[in-house]
């Protein structure tokens, strides 16, 4: 039994170097170095180029190393039948929370604006804004959007949630499914996407919704670009209805240099890095799912496939 671990970054020696840490007598592959294919029984992949993997024919388990997965679905290529498994992860969950806290206060009190003005030499004060007046709305209330949700309030936010199913979690208001999303949306002045990438939620973040949340409101898209209309992020934020929008997910990463998100002054960018898995913190659980694998029980934090997430 042997693990594979296939990812196109410079990180293939420092997750083999953690697993190795935990468990010395493992067998474990970076993909470009010479290994026995039919040894392989898990792949822990991260954004794998396609078609990496077909040749391993006794795979029995596809495990992401971070929260999102739909890197896999996505590749036709990826034998279709076998368990996928995510990260859940406190520390990762804390690092998004802090992340997006950090955008929401960068606008509420005209950070960004102040850091354009200073390197054009302007000396403009600017009306600033009271987390107490401000209510958030969190898309995607799962492992991220829960923390996210829970830190807000008690931060002095007002904060409002949306998921598919019910969710319950104090003061913080949960709207579920289709009925529930117009509602949600009318009172969310700041607008934050945690949802998986999947058929139902693949540009959700369009024109049509961005005229249900309030005049003025602000989008901050942490999850993936493919849930991002950009044309018509573009259009609300040129007509004033949106104030501004905090990005951290692209369609093409890196953003081609010619997008027009580049230079939009209502745009703040980072580049894919709100949250990332810390291998000391998520190779426990990689390594619980690889015994579980072996002794046949259970997996941990394992995708159901039909609903894509
Ligand atoms: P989870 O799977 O734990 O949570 C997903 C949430 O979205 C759930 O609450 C789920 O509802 C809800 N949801 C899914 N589909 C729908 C839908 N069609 N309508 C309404 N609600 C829906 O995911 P995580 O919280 O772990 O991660 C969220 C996403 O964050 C990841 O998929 C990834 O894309 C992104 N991410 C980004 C990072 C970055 O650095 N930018 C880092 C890590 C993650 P229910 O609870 O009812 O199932």
């Amino acid at each position: 039994m042997a693990i594979v671990i296939i990812r196109q970054d410079d990180k293939i020696e420092l997750w083999k170097k953690a697993l190795l840490t935990k468990d010395p007598d493992l067998e474990v592959y970076g993909y470009q170095e010479n290994h026995p294919k039919e040894k392989i029984e898990m792949a822990l992949v991260w954004k794998h180029p396609n078609g990496a993997l077909v040749d391993y024919p006794n795979l029995k388990l596809i495990a992401s190393s971070g929260a999102g997965v739909d890197f896999i679905i996505e590749d036709e290529t990826a034998p279709k039948n076998l368990p996928i498994t995510r990260v859940v992860d406190d520390m990762l969950a804390k690092d998004m929370s802090e992340h997006v806290l950090a955008v929401i206060l960068s606008h509420l009190k005209n950070l960004d604006q102040y850091k354009i003005n200073q390197i054009k030499g302007i000396w403009k004060p600017m009306q600033y804004h009271r987390i107490s007046d401000f209510t958030v709305g969190i898309m995607g209330m799962g492992a991220l959007g829960k923390e996210l949700a829970t830190d807000l309030v008690k931060y002095g936010f007002k904060v409002r949630g949306w998921a598919n199913s019910e969710k319950n979690i104090d003061n913080v208001t949960c709207y579920a499914g289709a009925s529930g999303f117009d509602d949600f949306l009318k009172t969310a002045q700041i607008l934050v996407c945690l949802l998986p990438l999947t058929d139902e939620t693949s540009g959700i973040l369009n024109k049509k919704l961005f005229k249900k949340l309030p005049r003025n409101a602000y989008v901050i898209n942490v999850a993936r670009g493919g849930h991002m209309v950009d044309e018509d992020l573009l259009e609300m934020l040129n007509n004033g209805h949106l104030s501004g929008a905090g990005l951290d997910v692209y369609h093409q990463e890196p953003i081609p240099k010619e997008h027009p998100f580049w230079s939009h002054e209502k745009i703040q960018m980072t580049p894919h890095y709100a949250s990332v898995s810390d291998t000391n913190s998520v190779v426990p659980q990689i390594l619980d799912n690889y015994e579980r694998l072996i002794k046949g029980k259970k997996l941990l934090n394992e995708v159901v496939m039909h609903r894509g997430y």
